[in-house]
């Protein structure tokens, strides 16, 4: 990609009303813009590392026999009325149609997912199975904030399993809980499985929290039970388990959660089974999500320095930053730029995606800094100093280990 051809270019100026490094540097580095109070369009260059965060949970949650569908945004107010969350839910938008009725707009999927499998299910032969979808979700958050940390529309990633058995689910329950931890790391994050409050139908749901100052969630550790517990489930400070005294909080962002619906949203539906001898028996469900776009502006918030990003590898937007540093002479700049173009060219050959910023009318300075910013892992320079070496300079963004290496 050609710096000069790239869709937005990086502002030059910080926003002065971010409130939180992921807002102020994506915002600035041109990944995201803001339309109204939690709601961003989502540039190119931020749409390819939203893409990469994607297809990593894509990857794993596909190895678990999930499969993937997508489903509507706009959803039967009927559906919610059979929950009791029309009412219930506080964040739910409703929207009135012209040909009359009311509708939701998706702030989760349990209502369309659950009458769906019911639909197209019936024996013990058909469990037990997985759907998810990778789909933004509405919610009329009273406090968006924190850049994408808590937007009102915001990509989420949620799976629902449906068994015929608690033990079913909760084998299954548990292989997500591994795989989450995975799909965290893959993303250069370090999340911890953290207990919370379980909802009507379970003692416990798991969160998966990662620590950083920015977060908004407080948790705490209890070092006898090796466990984290949500704040929420912490009274005077002690253990909910062990009862032992607990340290102090640390704060953490939510970047998923994992609940055992067992037959919360089955019951409402009236979804069953029939089993082997032919009775009718409630389905088991379990639910799990990840937040997508949250999960990005968590990995800027806990990959940064005061000159902007630090891309961990695997969902950079490119891999390698190319920079060509011009002069007066016409004919050392002709070098410098077919050599910058057989890197790019050698680069692609091995698949590696390169950011070219091939503009002629901006200062080193300037390059350096929109590196900077754009984090991408590894900035390369050529320049006349570099070429009478016959070589290229290599920074490491992360490290800021400077090397050099022969053309
Ligand atoms: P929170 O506790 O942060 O309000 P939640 O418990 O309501 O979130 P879920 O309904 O379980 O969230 O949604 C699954 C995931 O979606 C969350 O773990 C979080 O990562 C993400 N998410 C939830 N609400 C938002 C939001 N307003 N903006 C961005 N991401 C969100
Ligand atoms: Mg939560």
């Amino acid at each position: 990609m050609l710096y000069s051809k790239l869709f937005p270019k990086a502002l030059r100026q910080a926003p002065k009303d971010a409130d939180s490094a992921n807002a102020k540097y994506l915002i600035q580095g041109g990944f995201i813009h803001q339309e109204m109070a939690g709601v961003y369009s989502w540039l190119p260059l931020g749409l390819q590392v939203l893409r990469k965060v994607e297809n990593i949970i894509r990857e794993e949650i596909n190895a678990l026999g999930a499969q993937e569908l997508l489903m509507p945004a706009l959803q039967p107010k009927d559906n919610w009325l059979a929950t009791d969350r029309w009412d219930g839910l506080d964040i739910l938008f409703k929207l009135n149609s012209k040909i009359g009725g009311e509708i939701a707009l998706g702030a989760t999927a349990e209502e369309i997912i659950t009458p769906l499998a019911k639909a197209y299910t019936g024996s013990y032969q058909d469990f037990p199975f997985a759907l998810y979808q990778i789909q933004n979700k509405y919610r009329d958050e009273l406090r968006a904030k924190a850049g994408v940390l808590r937007g009102r529309e915001f990509g989420m990633k949620d799976l629902y399993s449906f068994h015929l058995d608690l033990g079913c689910l909760e084998k299954y329950y548990e292989k997500i809980a591994k795989t989450y931890l995975n799909i965290f790391k893959r993303c250069g994050l370090k999340a911890v499985r953290t207990r919370a409050t379980g909802g009507a139908f379970s003692k416990f749901s798991d969160e998966f929290q990662v620590i950083t100052s920015a977060g908004e969630d407080n948790i705490y550790y209890c070092s006898k039970c090796k466990v984290y517990y949500n704040n929420e489930l912490v009274r005077a400070g002690k253990c909910p388990e062990c009862k032992t005294k607990l340290g102090k909080p640390e704060r953490a962002i939510e970047v998923g959660n994992i609940f055992k619906l067992k037959t919360k949203f089955s019951d409402a539906f009236n979804f069953k089974y029939i089993d082997k001898n032919g009775k009718e028996k409630p389905v088991l469900m379990g639910c799990y999500g990840i937040g997508t776009t949250r999960l990005v502006g968590t990995i800027v918030e806990a990959n940064h320095d005061d000159h902007g990003i630090i891309w961990p590898n695997e969902i950079a937007p490119y891999k390698m930053h190319l920079i060509a540093l011009f002069g007066k002479d016409k004919k050392i700049n002709q070098k410098i730029k077919s050599a910058a173009l057989a890197v790019v060219a050698s680069e692609a050959k091995q698949s590696c995606e390169v950011l070219y910023d091939d503009r002629e009318d901006a200062s080193a300075g300037e390059k350096f800094a929109v590196a900077d910013l754009l984090g991408i892992p590894e900035r390369v320079v050529i320049s006349e100093k570099t070429l009478a070496k016959n070589s290229i300079e290599i920074k490491n963004r992360k490290s800021g280990k400077v090397t050099m290496k022969k053309l």
